[in-house]
């Protein structure tokens, strides 16, 4: 029965992926269903409703499919937050540590202006690392995150836990 399935339900998991040990959590099967896909934008919202937004930002590269979709939605301009090297203006970064060494997001340093309300949009959130990049970028720009939406939580990496101690709201569908 397709009208009782829930968000958990269309997410895949692929075992030792991208290396051996690690239950890789695939939102392909979730995105590529209508339902699914719908039902995922419509959670991922539902706490937002009447809440002002101005910008929705999306972390490369799941957080542009849903990110996209709910910027949409919600008649609002959509910013992406890309890994350092692929957009091509002006940009500032931030590094962040990953399992084993170091990575750097960037983005437009002209993406948000100072005092817009920021709703942040990624699939899973693990150890936090890669929204707290993403957070730290949008608020040197003078912007505000307002919420931070993802499909699922693992919550033994700790990421809800560090996010919700920078004073962030977080919001996810399933862990
Ligand atoms: P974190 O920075 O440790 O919170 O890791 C979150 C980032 O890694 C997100 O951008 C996710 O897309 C990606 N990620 C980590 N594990 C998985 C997974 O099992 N499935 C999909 N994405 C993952």
């Amino acid at each position: 029965k397709t009208a009782s399935k829930t968000v958990t339900d269309y997410i895949r998991t692929i075992p030792d992926f991208p290396h051996e040990g690690i239950m890789f959590r695939d939102v392909t099967t979730l995105f590529s269903d209508p339902r699914g896909f719908r039902l995922a934008i419509d959670q991922l919202l539902h706490p937002y409703v009447g809440t002002e937004i101005d910008q929705v930002v999306g972390l490369e590269a799941r957080g542009f499919i849903l990110g996209g979709a709910i910027a949409h939605q919600l008649s609002r301009g959509f910013v992406p937050i890309r890994k350092k090297g692929k957009l091509p203006g002006k940009t500032i970064e931030q590094s962040y540590t990953l399992e084993y060494g170091e990575a750097v997001m960037e983005v437009h340093d002209d993406a948000l202006k100072p005092g817009q309300k920021v709703l942040l949009v990624d699939d899973l959130l693990a150890t936090g690392g890669t929204a707290e990049a993403g957070i730290k970028l949008i608020e040197r720009m003078g912007a505000q995150v307002i919420g931070c939406a993802f499909v699922i939580d693992l919550p033994d990496l700790g990421g809800r836990k560090r996010l919700e101690s920078m004073g962030m709201d977080v919001h996810t569908l399933c862990s």
